[in-house]
């Protein structure tokens, strides 16, 4: 069954690092696979919830985000109009960076050119590549969809390379030459003043955008950017079992960036309540309100689940909050596979008004001492 980071480590979303690591240190030694009884598919559990936990900054993603998904979804380059869910495109910067590794690299390599950012302090130049902003879309799904998976696709309007001169903004039979003027350097210096004195500063260059060179004759389609808007369908694979807040992550459909690698796509899913069931990890909790004597002489019952009508059977005596385990009749696990359980839970449905028979009944029943 799959549970939540916090529960593997038997800690609180208020325990401390100190806690987390004595929780983790405590487990992983007594599920050691080494060890006699040690376990190892726990042990690898524990540590995934640690590389998680134990990170201060990984942990406030995830209680943020929860865990995400990598998308396994294709992708095509025209779409229809959006509609029909939540569509919003914001910038989530770098926060998702390495929650879960997800598969490939960028969708749009683009050749490294720019050789980064051009530096702010002293001229020296960042080694970080520039790279294009993340993408993330909510996903509205019905409880059903989020406990058998759906397929659903998006658009979306993101930033795409050129084609016409894949990314580098010029004609691809044009030359390029050193820009004239920082120099080179990507960088401008200027020199302000204030009242303490003048201070040179350092700032990126405007004509070539730091990146030291220009081309002599500049793309005719993107006008030397590089990129350019692009409505795009997604398709998008929804695990079954996801749960509501998590995300599925697709490397690379993100903002592409001209001279650097795109940004992420991530598609986080809202779940809807369900009128009748309630999740718990990878169990379907329902309640079932049964006439009195059904709980006292026990019978049978048809139970709609969300696989459809089942019979069940209610036994002799049930004492309300008596539960009663449908196995494998819960929500899917997306990690491990298999299914949880759905739990009814039996309370006796206590009339509203007596008729003078039912009266007459329950006297004799006081008779009894019920
Ligand atoms: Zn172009
Ligand atoms: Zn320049």
């Amino acid at each position: 069954m799959s549970k939540d980071y916090y529960e593997i480590l038997g800690v609180t979303k208020n325990s401390s690092q100190e806690d987390i690591k004595r929780a983790y240190r405590k487990l992983a030694h007594q599920h050691h696979p080494d060890k006699k009884g040690g376990d190892e598919k726990k042990f690898k559990e524990i540590n995934e919830a640690y590389q998680i936990l134990g990170d201060d900054k990984k942990r406030s993603q995830y209680d943020q985000f929860g865990r995400t998904f990598s998308g396994q979804g294709g992708f095509s380059a025209q779409g229809g109009p959006a509609s029909g869910w939540d569509f919003n495109g914001f910038d989530l910067g770098d926060i998702f960076e390495d929650i879960f590794s997800a598969r490939g690299g960028s969708a749009f390599g683009g050749e490294d050119f720019l050789g980064g950012f051009g530096g702010f302090g002293g001229g020296r130049r960042q080694s970080r590549a520039r790279r294009g902003s993340d993408i993330a879309i909510n996903l509205e799904t019905s409880f059903e969809e989020s406990v058998f998976g759906v397929k659903r696709s998006v658009v979306i309007d993101r930033t795409v390379l050129c084609e016409h001169c894949l990314g580098k903004g010029a004609e691809p039979d044009s030359a390029i030459k050193k820009c004239a003027t920082c120099q080179g350097t990507g960088t401008v210096r200027e020199t302000r003043r204030s009242l303490f004195g003048s201070f040179n500063s350092l700032s990126e260059c405007s004509i070539c955008r730091g990146k030291g060179e220009v081309s002599e004759k500049p793309c005719k389609i993107c006008r030397g950017v590089g990129a350019g808007k692009k409505r795009t369908t997604v398709e998008i694979d929804i695990p079954a079992g996801i749960r509501d807040s998590e995300a599925i992550k697709y490397t690379g459909l993100g903002e592409a960036m001209p001279g650097g690698s795109a940004g992420d796509l991530y598609i986080k899913i809202r779940v809807h309540p369900h009128p009748v069931f309630r999740r718990e990890g990878n169990d379907l909790l329902m309640d079932l309100s049964l006439p009195l004597s059904k709980m006292l002489t026990g019978g049978e019952e048809n139970i709609d689940t969300l696989d459809g009508r089942v019979l069940v059977k209610i036994p002799e005596l049930s004492q309300s909050g008596d539960f009663l385990r449908l196995r494998g009749k819960g929500a899917a696990s997306p990690r491990r596979g298999g299914r949880g359980d759905l739990l009814i839970r039996l309370y006796p449905k206590l009339p509203k008004k007596l008729s003078s028979q039912a009266k007459k009944l329950l006297s004799d029943l006081e008779k009894e001492g019920l």
